[in-house]
């Protein structure tokens, strides 16, 4: 099957393209890698009438260093992201999930804020957002705005932005130096998406106590989840065998997640416990200097 018809633009600068979202509002889409958005108007689940084509706005394109965050920009491509050096010093669990997303095509066209904006509860990319308490920077012509990944996330394959907006910048808090990130997914096939993934990331004092502990879980609902129970009954305890117990029991609790042709619900609560339990054995095993 081939697209709905549609009206394309191709502006060169981030001032024409929020003029051009302005003026169409809902009936407008923003093209970045076309990964998600594409196969979405082939198969006409989506019916955009006007494209807004952002490949040609260079300005877009960025990873920088701004104080104490990585800012990255609206055409930064996940390919780029992989192998850049400051995501690998300052972002080390975003550089851990990145080679999660499809295969390595995908991600030298697909951009890291398209797959946030796509909001898949699938998506390796929201759930790294998530545990890392990144900002999301939302512009349109009335003026910027900033959401968290709370706020972002609204349900599958929904964000808060509206119709006019766009996501111009999102922005990750550097991760500690000795702070320990943990990426890991069960598929069905490699490369494959996940039927269940957790992103975390822990500060574990000399003692062997948490001091700080972020979770987020893919497949384990309507979008990507933040474990806050697990999260609040590992901070400030030691990571004995009970309290790894307790959060992995709390986490497959703690979720929602429907059957699907993948997999159960009751697999995939099973398999978010222990997930959780994996990483925090991990956390314990890296100790203070983490990894
Ligand atoms: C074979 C294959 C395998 C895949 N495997 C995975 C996987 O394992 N994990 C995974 O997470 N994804 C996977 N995907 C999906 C896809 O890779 C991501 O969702 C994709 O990278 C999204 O980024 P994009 O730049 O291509 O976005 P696009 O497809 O261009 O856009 C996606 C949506 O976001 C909107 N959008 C894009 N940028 C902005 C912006 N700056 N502001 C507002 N709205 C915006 C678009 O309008 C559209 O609605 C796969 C896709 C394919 C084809």
């Amino acid at each position: 099957m081939k697209p709905a018809r549609f009206r394309y633009f191709r502006p060169d600068n981030g001032a024409d393209v929020l003029a051009i979202l302005g003026e169409n509002g809902a009936d407008a889409r923003i093209l970045a890698g076309g990964q998600s958005l594409v196969p979405l108007m082939n198969m006409r689940i989506m019916q955009p009438k006007v494209l807004i084509d952002i490949r040609r706005c260079a300005e877009f394109s960025y990873i920088r260093r701004e104080g104490d965050v990585v800012a990255i920009g609206p055409l930064t491509r996940q390919g780029e992201a992989e192998f850049d050096p400051l995501v690998a010093e300052h972002l080390p669990l975003l550089a851990a999930a990145l080679p999660h997303v499809g295969v390595r095509a995908n991600r030298n066209f697909g951009t890291v804020c398209g797959s946030l904006a796509h909001a898949d509860p699938l998506g390796e990319l929201p759930s790294v957002a998530m545990a890392l308490d990144a900002r999301f920077v939302i512009a349109s012509t009335r003026g910027r705005r900033e959401a968290s990944a709370d706020e972002f996330f609204i349900s599958a394959l929904t964000n808060c932005l509206d119709p006019d907006e766009m996501l111009a910048e999102v922005r990750f808090p550097v991760t500690p130096k000795g702070a320990i990130s943990v990426f890991d997914e069960v598929a069905n096939r490699a490369h494959g998406f996940a039927v269940v993934g957790l992103a975390a990331c822990f500060e574990v004092d000399g003692g062997g106590n948490c001091t700080r502990a972020r979770f987020s879980a893919m497949g384990a609902g309507t979008t990507t989840v933040r474990l806050r129970d697990v999260e609040a009954l590992v901070e400030g305890r030691r990571l004995d065998d009970a309290a790894i117990d307790a959060a992995g029991a709390a986490a497959a609790r703690g979720v929602e997640p429907s059957d699907d042709i993948h997999a159960s619900a009751a697999y995939r609560m099973q398999v978010i416990g222990s997930l959780v339990k994996k990483a925090l054995r991990r956390a314990r095993a890296a100790g203070p200097g983490g990894s």
